[in-house]
């Protein structure tokens, strides 16, 4: 790569950020095994590597603000601290192998035991390979598998980043994101918005960057500046310092709605009790999508009603007074959660996902409500709940029998599946509320993979027929009466505020940062333009001829 040069890629979360780039370190490779001198020696040098993994996951448990990802570090710190291990390593080292090898050697020892044993054992053998590639990496002077430390913040390249990733990333110090692969209704893209993080996906090119070289990273354009000097780098930390308080000052606050005052609630979408602040500031009336898989992932077993009860307690007691929207856990396919030992699917994305994952395990659905329930108890909170990837009537009435069951007063389903979308009517019939999943419906109604980048064009939220099939719930809302909300990435498009509004869509939810922009927009339009607007772009010849509408 020319010390110069730009890259491009597709750009899903708009700002600009400039900084050493480094990129997500993935497994060392071991190389040949080298003939050892002094034993003693070399076991020293394989003991101070599993201490260094040790004191590493220490530091990052003490550091995690999430209890969860605490004890997850923890509990694999104390593998790494075994004197078992640490004599089954000396024994491979006195047999001739060097440090690298005899610890390799060790774990895969131990890696075979526990998946013979089978049951909560072969659930740890994913923690016993990251721990080997850990210490592999510090012996041979590579970055450990993961986020990089480095102590001062940079731009994070990645292939992609896998939900467990996120877990770890500390907005403070990422500046921004750039992955080589991924879409824009991917998780990254997600992730970023939520973080405000400038991102570019589908980026190709970006991983053969050497690290630590100065990058420009331009989220809205989808540009990677490489190589620029530090005047440049300088000059963006200015510029994103004095946008940050920019973006609500002397913009509208208070609920949302249009011109002539037909309200449209405007809500967050958050992952657990940290993101609320952000939504505070942004003045969100509620929270239209609590994503509940954060507290699942990478977990070997199923969390306790009690954690989960804790966990969702945080966030509606941080809400008192306003509605949250909590959503059943979505899991399988591109949340893929270890816990529930789904089978690899030829098509993972048609498989057993989302409520699909209660045909086989309903006590994970029925534990999840009583959670719901205990935690909204007296919480001060008004809470909803609803179900992701719903298909068919039989499935939305049932899960609304087993929320009333729970004793929760509102149940609502997902539509991602335009099946469900056609039979917006008829669902509303069963559930008290409808919430559009526009990047599932998109991946769904035009059988375009959310996380590839090269079907953006398909996976536009403008596309005349995604509108439609939006419009069928829109209507269906007006009929009965009942809330239809929008909480895909397409609420967070100011310019199509206005259209969903004309179409019948009475809340939008969104990562907090969008929360301004969309407010300003929808306050420019009465109730009549919006469904004039409604009217024009679900007739538009294709995308772009529906965006045009707006000027
Ligand atoms: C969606 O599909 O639009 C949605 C909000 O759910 P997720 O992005 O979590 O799949
Ligand atoms: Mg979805």
């Amino acid at each position: 790569m020319p010390e110069r040069a730009s890259l491009s890629g597709i750009g899903v979360c708009p700002g600009v950020a400039a900084g050493p780039l480094l990129r997500l370190a993935g497994a060392p490779v071991l190389p040949p095994p080298v003939p050892v001198g002094d034993a003693g020696a070399e076991t020293v040098r394989a003991y101070g590597a599993l201490a260094e993994v040790v004191a590493d996951l220490e530091r990052r448990a003490a550091r995690a603000a999430e209890a969860t990802v605490a004890e997850v570090l923890r509990a694999e710190a104390t593998m790494a601290d075994d004197e078992e291990l640490r004599d089954a390593v000396r024994e491979h080292v006195e047999a001739g192998a060097d440090a690298p090898h005899a610890i390799a050697a060790a774990f895969g020892t131990f890696r075979e035991l526990f998946a013979a044993a089978g049951g909560h054992l072969a659930e740890r053998v994913a923690d016993l390979d990251d721990l080997r590639d850990r210490s592999v990496a510090v012996l041979l002077g590579l970055s450990m598998p993961g986020l990089p430390p480095p102590g001062h913040p940079y731009v994070l390249a990645a292939r992609d980043l896998a939900p467990t990733v996120t877990a770890d990333l500390d907005p403070e110090q990422v500046l921004a994101l750039v992955t080589e692969v991924g879409g824009p209704t991917g998780h990254t893209a997600i992730l970023a918005r939520a973080l405000g993080l400038p991102a570019v996906v589908a980026c190709p090119g970006v991983l053969e960057v050497a690290e630590h070289t100065l990058v420009l990273v331009d989220g809205a354009t989808g540009r990677v500046e490489i190589g620029v000097d530090e005047e440049t780098v300088a000059a963006a930390r200015l510029g994103s310092a004095s946008s940050v308080g920019s973006a609500g000052d002397g913009a509208i606050t208070g609920p949302g709605g249009t011109s002539d005052g037909v309200p449209v609630r405007l809500l967050a979408n958050v992952g657990s009790v940290r993101d609320v602040p952000a939504a505070d500031r942004a003045h969100a009336e509620g929270i239209g999508l609590f994503r509940t898989e954060l507290l699942f992932l990478g977990r070997t077993s199923e969390p306790s009603r009690g954690e989960q009860v804790a966990a969702y307690r945080d966030v509606f007691r941080a809400m008192a007074g306003r509605r949250v929207v909590i959503r059943t856990l979505d899991a399988g396919a591109d949340k893929p959660l270890p816990f529930l030992h789904q089978d690899e699917e030829p098509n993972p994305a048609l498989g057993i996902r989302g409520l699909r994952v209660a045909r086989s395990r309903p006590g994970v659905l029925t534990t999840q409500l009583a959670a719901i329930a205990d935690a909204a108890a007296a919480c001060g909170a008004e809470v909803w709940v609803m179900a992701p990837m719903v298909s068919t009537l039989t499935e939305a009435t049932e899960f609304a029998a087993a929320v009333y069951e729970a004793g929760l007063p509102k149940a609502g389903v997902m539509i991602e599946v335009p099946a469900a979308a056609l039979r917006a009517a008829e669902l509303l019939r069963a559930v008290d509320f409808l919430s559009i999943g526009t990047n599932d419906l998109s991946q769904y109604a035009f059988a375009a993979d959310r996380s590839r980048g090269d079907l953006a064009d398909l996976l536009d939220p403008w596309q005349p027929a995604l509108l439609r099939l939006i419009e069928i719930c829109g209507d269906a809302g007006r009929e009965t009466g009942k809330p239809v909300g929008v909480c895909g990435e397409a609420a967070a498009d100011p310019r199509l505020a206005p259209v969903l509004a004309g179409l019948g869509v009475s809340s939008l939810s969104m990562s907090p940062r969008a929360l301004p922009g969309v407010r300003a927009s929808l306050a420019r339009y009465s109730y009549a333009e919006c469904r004039r607007l409604a009217e024009l772009a679900v007739v538009a010849p294709d995308a772009a001829s529906a965006r045009g509408l707006i000027g």
